[in-house]
């Protein structure tokens, strides 16, 4: 648990930190954090005026100047990845962070029911896509001094839950793809790899997910930040292959 992290305000200067579905939610959060902390922000997500609101709140506040990427996750093949790495490479020659926060809900269900191609567009964008990325952009973040993959995850990620479907079996597999690859890189890189399980969280997913619920009962994104800022910085060097939760309860 590393909610209670305070971060020194120059904690990711020089950084450069990629975060998924950087629009809304927690990722958008996420992405004016890391550049309120110095770091320069790769917005990748679907919605480009989203990633455009994202890029103009952090240069109004004074924070480096990031890149948006638009890119559909759930269309995108390994040509987008590679030709996405290429940029990145060109651009910075390396990336020292990777935030994979995007992610579809998907039905909310019995298995009985649930539709197979809502299926595959949960798995797509919340495994497939990632491992994808993760794949492609792994020799970027290995020319990093400390490279950190985060892949975000959630309690049902860690006990199955009715009805959640393909979510709680694409965050499973979020924290099998963290595990064989913090084993697979321990000892021999300098990247380490965790899992972040956020909690409930006042963004549009859960409002999604729970209609009746008063968006005001549940933490702000913002009060989540310091375990994400603990696990992009380097004070988490030592870290890898474990879950973190966000929040107590
Ligand atoms: P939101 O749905 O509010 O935001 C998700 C972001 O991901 C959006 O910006 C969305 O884009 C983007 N995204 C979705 N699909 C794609 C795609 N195909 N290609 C590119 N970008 C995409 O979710 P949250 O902020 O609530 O969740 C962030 C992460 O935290 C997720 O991994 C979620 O599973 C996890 N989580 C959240 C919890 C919560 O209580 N909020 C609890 C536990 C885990 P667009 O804006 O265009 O829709």
């Amino acid at each position: 648990y590393a909610g209670d992290y305070v971060a020194p305000s120059n904690l990711l200067k020089d950084k450069i930190i990629l975060v998924t579905g950087a629009g809304d939610g927690i990722g958008k959060v996420a992405a004016k954090t890391f550049a309120a902390h110095g770091a320069t922000v790769i917005l990748l997500g679907r919605t480009t005026p989203k990633l455009e609101m994202a890029y103009d709140e952090i240069e109004a506040a004074g924070g480096p100047q990031p890149a948006i990427f638009p890119m559909d996750l759930n269309e995108a093949k390994i040509e987008h990845f590679e030709s996405f790495a290429e940029a990145i490479e060109q651009e910075f020659g390396r990336l020292d962070g990777l935030l994979h926060n995007a992610s579809l809900l998907g039905q909310r269900t019995p298995l009985a029911n649930y539709n197979f191609s809502a299926w595959q567009q949960v798995m797509q964008v919340n495994v497939n896509a990632v491992f994808g990325l993760t794949n492609t952009l792994l020799p970027l973040l290995e020319k990093s001094e400390a490279g950190s993959v985060v892949f975000t995850s959630s309690s049902v990620g860690l006990k199955g839950r009715a009805y959640w479907g393909a979510y709680s079996v694409s965050k499973f597999a979020t924290e099998g793809l963290m595990q064989v690859l913090a084993d697979e890189l321990d000892g021999v890189s300098n990247v380490r790899v965790n899992s972040l399980n956020p909690g409930a969280t006042r963004t549009p997913m859960r409002a999604t997910a729970y209609p009746a619920e008063n968006p005001k009962s549940v933490a702000a994104p913002e009060e989540i930040m310091p375990t994400y800022l603990y696990l992009m910085g380097d004070d988490s060097r030592s870290q890898s292959g474990k879950h973190f939760s966000a929040q107590k309860r």
